[in-house]
């Protein structure tokens, strides 16, 4: 089955699918994106995710090219046609086209929406979460603004590069100060050997997950203990277990660090327990 794309208007065959070189996007990664995860066919928290596309935009002065109800619409038929029922639904918003100078278009252009959706096999998740994933640390290289969920990934991706050569999954970046920030596409956890699920402030240095966010108010609702701090890639080495979240892991359990095992070097049960209940806390639309 071909791959569906809505882009700028239109649903199109993603073989067919292209926006203009002179996208702003494609030439300054001017632009924002939001990843969706696709469970049973429907959304899973949308309607926080589009609240954070929102102030991204707003944060860039890139205007909202329509009203969030009609890009939701387009999320779920992007999903609809595509047949997806486990994946992600990707929605990327740039400033728009222009002829390339690096200020604003001085006159007004439509910012361009992409948005398309793939089926990722839940096994393959269920397998990496049995199994726990192993993250590496990167020295915190990226601009100040990551609380802007940007398409300007270059430091993301290096830092997951580094972590794949490195034979782990995810890299966890270190600030100047010796604590960690975040993944290099996740939030960074730990829960100590007292039982406490310690994650840092989203107030500097991370992007403010709505995984992390809606598993805040599962740990109050379940009553896990809760600390919002920041640690060092040592006392996570030293930790009983860590984890990391995202739209597209959930809760995915972390078994070593820089090639130390955390706890017994398995997922802990604090994480499974985290992973098997985060839905009944999301939204679903
Ligand atoms: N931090 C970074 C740098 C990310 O790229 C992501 C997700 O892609 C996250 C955190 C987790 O955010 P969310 O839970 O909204 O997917």
């Amino acid at each position: 089955m071909s791959r569906i794309a809505y882009v700028n208007g239109r649903y199109q065959d993603m073989r067919d699918a292209s926006v203009s070189i002179e996208d702003r996007g494609y030439q300054f990664a001017d632009g924002v994106y939001e990843v969706c995860e696709v469970r049973g066919g429907r959304l899973v928290d949308m309607p926080r995710h589009l609240t954070r596309l929102q102030r991204s935009l707003g944060e860039l002065r890139i205007a909202l090219p329509m009203p969030l109800s009609s890009l939701a619409v387009i999320l779920h038929e992007v999903v609809r046609r595509n047949r997806v029922r486990f994946g992600i639904v990707y929605l990327q918003i740039s400033r728009g086209v222009a002829r390339r100078d690096h200020g604003f278009p001085v006159k007004a252009v439509k910012p361009g929406v992409v948005v398309t959706a793939r089926t990722i096999d839940p096994a393959r998740g269920e397998d990496n979460a049995t199994r726990g994933i192993k993250v590496i640390t990167v020295p915190e290289n990226r601009w100040p603004r990551v609380d802007i969920k940007s398409t300007a990934l270059l430091p993301n991706v290096l830092a997951k590069q580094a972590a794949r050569e490195a034979g782990a999954y995810e890299a966890w970046y270190v600030d100047r100060d010796g604590f960690v920030t975040e993944g290099s596409s996740s939030n960074a956890w730990i829960v100590t050997r007292e039982g406490r699920v310690v994650t840092r402030p989203d107030s500097s240095g991370i992007l403010s997950g709505i995984t992390r966010g809606v598993l805040i108010e599962a740990l109050e609702a379940l009553q896990i203990r809760f600390e919002e701090r920041p640690f060092t890639p040592a006392e996570a080495a030293d930790a009983a277990e860590a984890f990391v979240t995202a739209a597209s892991m959930i809760v995915m359990p972390v078994v070593a660090i820089d090639g130390r095992a955390i706890g017994n070097g398995t997922p802990g049960p604090v994480a499974r327990r985290l992973r098997e209940q985060f839905h009944r806390f999301s939204a679903f639309s």
